[in-house]
């Protein structure tokens, strides 16, 4: 006889966090269904530029050869993943979960709800359409030369912000970095790197208003936020560095977020709705790291097993 009660399980987002569930249930013959709004499986990690090597079982070149490495995952075991399904709404009340597939608005129930997914870049939507947005970036490891003798805007004032000024100092004709706090986010010893570089020259209490060009940028305009001076920097490229949004906007009227956007969770991963779950990235006060996503998708696969289910 089969052992586990007979529940509609929707997990949203196939990243390592949301296939990690998926795993342990298809192990353990639980039906279930994955809402994924991509079209393919792996989350954000094919997106990562940089190499992997936090993982003790082995270490990748960049984040599309561990996705080769899900992929295989999915083509030998199949999880249930509906692709190219965004999901819009989780109406708690009536146990329905509302998404959009092939431009039509569709709805699935549930019993058990698991987010799963994950965070976006924070991107400046007021430049996503104008002439000179080739020069406007988001990550720099996989096109270092665009940089070589140009005089570059980094935004920012956490790790990723100094770890790109430092990183393209060396190259750079001059980089500004354009921190809108009169602190730094960042670790103490990245901080001295940029307090101590000649090449990095720190705009503290600043905020960018525009970004001005024409094909190219020419230059940006930037308010400090203390004088309220307002002046022009010439650039030529610009990398924000703002970090991160969650992606919890599905949530934000269903579920108790934290100041940040997170999903408060317990410790067994349930949310302040009894039958909703989160883990992963999209979890309040949980390290951004695949083995952590991976290991809470375990986890809480296991924890559905032994004691809802
Ligand atoms: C630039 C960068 C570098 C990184 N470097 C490292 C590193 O070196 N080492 C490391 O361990 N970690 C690194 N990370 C972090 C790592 O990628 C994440 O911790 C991990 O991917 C989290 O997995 P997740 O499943 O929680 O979320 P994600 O991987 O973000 O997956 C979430 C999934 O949910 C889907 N989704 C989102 N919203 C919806 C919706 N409304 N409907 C349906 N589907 C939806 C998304 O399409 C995505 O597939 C890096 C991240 C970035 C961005």
């Amino acid at each position: 006889m089969y052992p586990y009660k007979d529940k509609k399980i929707i997990i949203i987002g196939a990243g390592p966090a949301g296939l990690s569930v998926s795993s342990v249930l298809m192990m353990a013959g639980v039906k279930h269904k994955i809402l994924e709004a991509r079209k393919s499986s792996g989350g954000i990690v094919g997106d990562i530029q940089n190499e992997l090597d936090d993982f003790i079982i082995g270490t990748y070149s960049d984040g599309k050869e561990l996705k080769k490495k899900i992929d295989e995952f999915t083509q030998k075991y199949r999880p249930p993943i509906a692709y190219g399904c965004k999901v819009t709404t989780i109406d708690n009340a009536n146990k329905i979960v509302k998404f959009t597939q092939d431009n039509k608005q569709r709805t699935i129930d549930f019993d058990l709800l698991i987010i799963a997914t994950g965070l976006r870049f924070n991107i400046d939507h007021r430049f996503e359409n104008a002439t000179f947005k080739k020069d406007i970036y988001y990550r720099i490891s996989y096109c270092l030369d665009d940089f070589v003798d140009k005089t570059v805007a980094v935004v920012g004032g956490g790790d990723n912000a100094t770890i790109a000024a430092i990183r393209l100092s060396p190259i750079a004709k001059k980089v500004y970095l354009i921190n809108k706090n009169n602190f730094w986010k960042s670790r103490k010893d990245l901080i001295y790197q940029i307090e101590n570089n000649d090449n990095i020259y720190i705009l503290k209490n600043s905020i960018l208003n525009n970004i001005i060009g024409d094909k190219n940028i020419d230059k940006i305009s930037i308010t400090d936020n203390i004088t309220n001076e307002v002046f022009d920097k010439a650039i030529d490229k610009i990398v924000f560095k703002t970090g991160y949004l969650p992606n919890t906007e599905i949530a934000k009227n269903t579920l108790k977020l934290d100041k940040k956007g997170y999903i408060i969770t317990k410790n067994n991963f349930q949310t302040s709705s009894p039958d909703i779950y989160a883990v992963g990235d999209i979890a309040s006060g949980v390290l951004k790291r695949i083995a952590v996503a991976t290991g809470q998708g375990v986890e809480l696969g296991n924890y559905l097993i032994n004691e809802v289910l």
